[in-house]
């Protein structure tokens, strides 16, 4: 007798592809300010090395701040990843993110069978 297991909220609302979207934002713009001071980049321009180094935080920064504000419950609003980050031990706020079914705030939860919102 096996037991199917329940997606987390996360998934069953549709808003894990956020966290997967932030991951390769944050990615290409560390890659990007690997990149920056590299010689072919450092000589081709005086201003090159900031303004590539510049890019790859924007990149960076901005991928961090959509992951923090873009996934969030449905009915309370509340922002799932800053909660977590918040309240879950360092070690454990991703995989509480892609584990848990119920809201902490609110209670909201997926109803059996239900694939999306
Ligand atoms: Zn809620």
């Amino acid at each position: 007798m096996s037991q199917e297991p329940t997606p987390s909220l996360l998934s069953s609302t549709r808003q894990d592809r956020f966290l997967r979207y932030a991951g390769v934002g944050l990615f290409a713009g560390v890659a990007i300010m690997y990149l920056a001071p590299q010689r072919f980049i450092a000589e081709s321009h005086p201003y090159a090395l900031f303004v590539v180094a510049a890019v790859g935080a924007v990149v960076a920064i901005v991928s961090a701040l959509a992951a923090l504000y873009s996934v969030r419950c449905p009915k309370c609003g509340l922002h799932w990843v800053r909660w977590a980050i918040g309240h879950r031990p360092a070690n454990e706020w991703l995989s509480w993110l892609y584990s848990f079914s119920e809201c902490p705030t609110c209670g909201h939860h997926q109803p059996r069978g239900s694939s999306a919102i």
